[in-house]
């Protein structure tokens, strides 16, 4: 039955008036094997009648594809089971169908059985009466279609993902040409919307970038990806910092077929980085300025014993000259190379003044920490003794090396001391206190560093507070000391923190990284 279905639609396409019965009997033939091919094919094969698509007939392969049978679905409406979205753009292009010459073939949504859509492919002819142009119905092949619908879908989003994306993506030939870019990469780098010329060399900043950029894509080559950071430039020649992926990719038979770049534009984080270091600098080099205010009159006495005791050697040689008029100059030198030394004492204390309060970039190096921590008691040691205190090196480990920069340990050890010296002078018993620096271990490469006072302990109970910039409970105090010491030494990668000790008094600890092969 089905098969004559199928016989009779064929046999409409050609003409049978006329012809000799040897050619009718080969047609039959023909006819006969078409029917089979259809009864077999995985393809759905389908007739429908011109005005409302009825189904006429069905190869079996309609169960597969749809899940009706195929008595289920002869004599309903195709209509009936279009994607109501899709059925309007479907009349509109019936006609076109039904009355041009040849097929037509277009991919739609039809409802199976269970009420899912499926995506078809169908390729459609119309048939008519060879006597009388009549049209008489259509012969339709549908195949599935949503596997590679979903997947141009899935290909359409990611590759809108891709162009929508704040990233600059290019991809690049094996030649090591540019084939495509992204929005973000044609506005950023100032491409414009062709990209032919471009050569992958051309978009990265300094010989240094390109060199960079070759040994990229050797590793990507060689293993497949390579990250890192380098500076992009633009057409008209502006740096770009960028965080850059490269990966190679492979066909199935593992050749390289092209590479991809992903840059993350870091321009701006870049800037905030820089304005933040510019800040702390210039917050820490105030600080500093600061710190020599509070020492100012310390100083002032530093620098005012060499100085008298250069004048006293000169009015000594003076008077000697007056008294006689030949002088013998063995007489004058031990006197003269005093002053000299004298002098160049009073010059390394401006210096020191002047390397304290320099503008410069932090330099990290191994630094003995025993030994700095001495200078910098030397330093305030003027300020101890005017407040009855006495600041003592207890670090049992004079090798002992940290990875610092000398200027800010300097300054939070400073910081410290001077804040112990005006905490422990508050309380008076009467004969001088100590103040005293330790180290205690740490795990992970670190030491401690310890600053014990005898004052009257912290103000609060949660040491949180202390670090709070502007706190303080000083008359004339800023609150910026403990605030600025714990913003260098978290860059230095360490903590400060403060406790009262049991005994009395406060600690403040801070951590550092020990530096390799320096002692202990
Ligand atoms: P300032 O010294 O200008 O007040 P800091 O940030 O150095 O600013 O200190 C903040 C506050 O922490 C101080 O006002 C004080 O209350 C407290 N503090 C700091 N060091 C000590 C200490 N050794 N003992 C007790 N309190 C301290």
């Amino acid at each position: 039955m089905l098969f004559y279905h199928l016989a009779e639609t064929v046999s409409m396409e050609s003409p049978p008036k006329g012809r000799p019965p040897s050619t009718l009997t080969q047609d039959a033939e023909r006819n006969k094997l078409l029917a089979e091919m259809a009864e077999q094919s995985t393809d759905m094969i389908s007739r429908h009648t011109p005005d409302d698509w009825r189904f006429i007939y069905a190869s079996p392969a309609v169960e597969n594809l749809l899940g009706y049978t195929v008595d289920e679905i002869v004599g309903v409406s195709a209509y009936e089971l279009y994607h109501p979205d899709d059925v309007e753009d479907f009349k509109r292009r019936a006609p076109s169908v039904s009355y041009e010459r040849g097929t037509y073939t277009h991919t739609y949504r039809f409802r199976c059985k269970d009420g899912h859509y499926t995506w078809l492919e169908s390729t459609s002819r119309s048939l008519r009466d060879p006597e009388t142009g009549e049209l008489k119905e259509m012969l339709v092949v549908s195949r599935d279609a949503s596997r590679r619908i979903n997947a141009e879908m899935t290909n359409r989003r990611l590759a809108k993902v891709l162009e929508s994306s704040s990233d600059l993506v290019a991809f690049v030939d094996l030649d090591e040409r540019v084939s495509n870019l992204n929005e973000a990469a044609r506005v950023r780098l100032e491409t414009g919307e062709s990209n032919s010329a471009i050569l992958l060399a051309d978009l990265f900043f300094s010989e240094s970038d390109q060199r960079m950029i070759q040994e990229a894509m050797a590793k990507a080559r060689e293993i497949g990806d390579w990250q890192g950071e380098v500076d992009m430039c633009t057409m008209s020649g502006d740096k770009i910092p960028v965080i850059l992926e490269v990966q190679a990719h492979r066909t199935y038979d593992d050749r390289i077929e092209y590479f991809s770049i992903v840059a993350r534009d870091m321009s701006l984080q870049k800037a905030i980085e820089a304005e933040r270091q510019q800040y702390q600098d210039e917050v820490s080099r105030a600080s500093r300025i600061m710190t020599m205010g509070e020492m100012a009159s310390g100083l002032a006495h530093e620098l005012n014993q060499p100085l008298t005791a250069i004048v006293n050697y000169v009015s000594g040689i003076e008077r000697r000259l007056n008294k006689q008029d030949q002088i013998e100059t063995a007489i004058l030198k031990k006197p003269l190379k005093k002053i000299s030394a004298t002098a160049l004492r009073a010059g390394e204390i401006i210096h020191r003044m002047m390397d304290f309060a320099r503008k410069g970039q932090p330099q990290r190096k191994a630094i003995e920490l025993s030994q700095l921590v001495d200078d910098v008691i030397g330093f305030c040691a003027d300020n101890a003794s005017r407040q009855q205190v006495r600041i003592e090196n207890r670090i049992q480990y004079p090798e002992l090396q940290v990875e610092a920069d000398r200027i800010q340990l300097e300054q939070v050890l400073l910081n410290l001391f001077l804040n112990a010296i005006e905490a422990t002078s508050q309380s008076v018993k009467g004969e001088p206190e100590v103040i005293w620096v330790d180290v205690a271990e740490a795990e992970h490469q670190q030491v401690i560093i310890r600053v014990h006072d005898q004052g009257p302990g912290l103000p609060v109970s949660d040491d949180s507070q202390l670090f709070e910039q502007f706190f303080t409970t000083k008359e004339h105090g800023l609150g910026m000391g403990l605030a600025i010491s714990r913003s260098l030494i978290e860059a230095h990668g360490g903590h400060l923190w403060a406790e009262n000790a049991s005994e009395g008094g406060a600690v403040f600890s801070f951590s550092l990284n020990r530096s390799e092969g320096g002692g202990r």
